[in-house]
């Protein structure tokens, strides 16, 4: 019999795991698309998530810096599409736009109203430090973590382990042993908190399949069945 781990860390991804990210982005877009005067902007809609999943990959990869994401990709978006307008201004109307549209997914204020009761929550996330702040000042996220690490803040993403490192230096060196990542994404959540010897918490809205080498602890397809998870596990 596998003796019961309470988890007594928590460690939240924010987009795309509290966060509706997809509405926030469609927000963003629309408004700095507006501000540019770009016409039938939804055109061109499918080249910018292009453009920018293929930038978030190569900072996962390690290859670029989050913080050159922020103007890059629009840098590439204009040179795709042939238009006259200034990248840097677009990434600034952009990251306004993703500070402040979009809301926590339906249900996750519960949860995490729950689970800071019951566990020390931290963040980690790969976003960039304008757009989260912004967010978590204007959802009032603050009080539920001990602990936001912000990848463009330190210099290093998920899923390399130094981000976790300096995380566990701020949460005081917690027991691994009782450490939950959760996230939505295999390549940067869960591959970064299994690198790390924590357990892990695949939040699968999307309904995907996972390939052989990923190392899940957990999964969910609903953000409220974690608490049934970090519940039933206590001891
Ligand atoms: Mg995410």
């Amino acid at each position: 019999m596998v003796a019961a781990v309470r988890y007594e860390t928590l460690l939240f991804d924010l987009d795309h795991t509290l966060l509706d990210s997809d509405a926030s982005e469609i927000a963003a877009y629309a408004h700095t698309m507006a501000a540019i005067g770009l016409e039938r902007p939804d055109d061109h809609f499918e080249r910018y998530l292009r453009i920018n999943h293929a930038m978030w990959a190569a900072v996962e990869r390690g290859e670029i810096q989050p913080s050159e994401v922020r103007h890059r990709r629009f840098e590439q978006f204009v040179a795709e599409i042939g238009i006259t307008a200034d990248p840097m201004a677009m990434a600034d109307e952009f990251v306004w736009g993703l500070g402040n549209f979009g809301d926590l997914y339906d249900g996750a204020r519960e949860v995490l109203d729950q689970l800071a009761g019951q566990a020390r929550l931290a963040m980690i996330t790969n976003g960039l430090s304008d757009v989260q702040r912004a967010r978590i000042e204007r959802l009032d996220l603050a009080r539920y973590f001990d602990v936001v690490v912000i990848s463009s803040e330190v210099g290093v993403t998920k899923p390399r382990s130094e981000i976790f490192d300096i995380a566990f230096e701020q949460l005081g060196r917690p027991d691994k042993q009782t450490a939950l990542m959760i996230g939505d994404s295999l390549t940067s959540d869960i591959r970064g908190g299994s690198d790390y010897d924590i357990a892990t918490c695949w939040f699968n809205w999307r309904g995907s399949v996972a390939g052989p080498d990923a190392v899940i602890t957990h999964e969910i397809t609903q953000i409220g069945q974690l608490v049934e998870i970090v519940s039933t596990s206590a001891g």
